[in-house]
């Protein structure tokens, strides 16, 4: 950067996710994108520094959603992107996506499973600002098994031999982290959420590479012996739970594992049950299991699993760029308004191995941050509202 870009905050209620504490009339100094300072400062002091007064507002660190899916279209008919769009028709429909939401709050993703590479590619151009959006990870395509879970656009490998070499090729082309998948889903016709896919001996394979590497893991788990299965090998996250019992989440606390419920898709395809557009396999298996899910994600809060926010945006009805609807199910369901941001931000940080410079507002930190025209640890909908974006020191065009 050739001139030092310095702006400073003042008079702000800000709750920094370092802690659970909100702090009020606290002063933040930014200099080239990072947090300099933050507290009681003298603003008058800083000579040639834009100021801008934070009376009244509250500044939150920006929202990470760790459960994205940037190539897919949210639309009815899952698999009519993969089938029918060109490369340019999907890149140009992730670069809206993107744009979408890092205007929504949300400065950072981790994309679970992108088509052809495409997600590793958009990543390395938002590293080299060709386009504007959030920070991102990119998992490139998800290791499932012969037929298995996401088969239409993920790597099929069966045996650990081979899911060994997914795992592998996913890192050369890449990816940051491994996705894999340990039990069928919802959207993919054939397979049930209940049955179990990759054995544990399969997952421990991808695990032992993406750990290898230096990097995290983590596993989309619907069935309970699949969740046991991935947590046993040593998978970082399970994605959805589904079918949680007492058992598997004390093995989670246990091991540390990280819970990534996703709770919108579910109430996104029942809301439109109705459309025709939709596959009847699709609804079925939806309904099979909104109520163990729930029962689940209230399951792991009350035990103290560490809970992390993602949206599995892309799916059904699932629009990229509304992650505050998630968070608000989470408070819906029985999470404070503080533990759904703290699971947003800071813990969401830690799933993603990005917390020495992301998550939280302390000094040497990203200035990636919110400003809101209300406190949300009094009422969540403040995150609705909010008045300012801003990634890296500057401003993001909201419009
Ligand atoms: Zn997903």
């Amino acid at each position: 950067m050739d001139r030092t870009d310095k702006k400073i905050l003042t008079g702000a209620t800000v709750l920094s996710c370092c802690d659970n504490n909100v702090r009020e009339r606290v002063d933040i100094l930014i200099e080239n994108g990072i947090i300099v300072d933050i507290g009681h400062l003298n603003a008058e002091e800083e000579s040639g520094v834009e100021k801008i007064d934070l009376r009244g507002k509250t500044v939150i660190p920006g929202l990470i959603d760790a459960h994205v899916h940037i190539n897919m279209t949210a639309g009815p008919d899952f698999f009519e992107s993969v089938a029918r769009e060109t490369t340019t028709e999907t890149v140009l429909r992730s670069v809206l996506n993107l744009k979408r939401i890092l205007a929504s709050g949300v400065t950072y993703i981790r994309d679970m499973g992108g088509f052809r590479y495409l997600d590793i590619e958009l990543r390395d151009c938002l590293k080299r600002n060709l386009i504007d959006g959030p920070g991102m990870l990119a998992s490139g395509k998800m290791i499932t098994m012969t037929g298995g879970h996401g088969y239409h656009f993920g790597r099929e490998c069966d045996g650990p031999y081979e899911v060994r070499k997914a795992a592998r090729e996913q890192i050369k082309a890449g990816a940051d982290v491994i996705k894999i998948m340990a039990t069928g889903g919802i959207v993919t016709p054939g397979v049930e959420p209940n049955s179990v896919q990759l054995s544990e001996e399969e997952i421990r394979a991808a695990v032992e590479e993406a750990h290898n590497a230096g990097k995290k893991s983590a596993s989309h788990a619907q069935a309970t012996v699949g969740i046991s299965n991935a947590v046993r090998a040593g998978i970082d996250s399970i994605e959805h739970g589904v079918f949680l019992d007492d058992k598997v989440i004390d093995l989670m606390l246990e091991r540390g594992t990280y819970f990534v419920p996703t709770l919108t898709p579910p109430v996104r395809i029942l809301a439109n049950a109705n459309d025709h557009r939709m596959a009847d396999y699709v609804v079925r298996k939806t309904k099979s299991i909104i109520e163990h899910h729930r029962r689940s994600f209230q399951r792991a809060c009350e035990k103290g699993v560490r809970m992390c926010v993602g949206t599995d945006a892309g799916t059904p009805f699932n629009k990229h760029g509304d992650t505050v609807f998630e968070i608000k199910m989470m408070v819906e369901y029985g999470m404070t308004p503080l533990e759904a941001i703290m699971a947003a931000t800071k813990t969401n940080s830690e799933l993603l191995g990005i917390d020495s410079t992301h998550g939280t507002l302390e000094r040497g930190k990203a200035a990636d941050f919110l400003i809101l025209e209300g406190n949300p640890v009094h009422d969540i909908t403040y995150l609705e509202r909010i008045e300012a974006v801003f990634k890296s020191g500057k401003k993001v065009e909201i419009s």
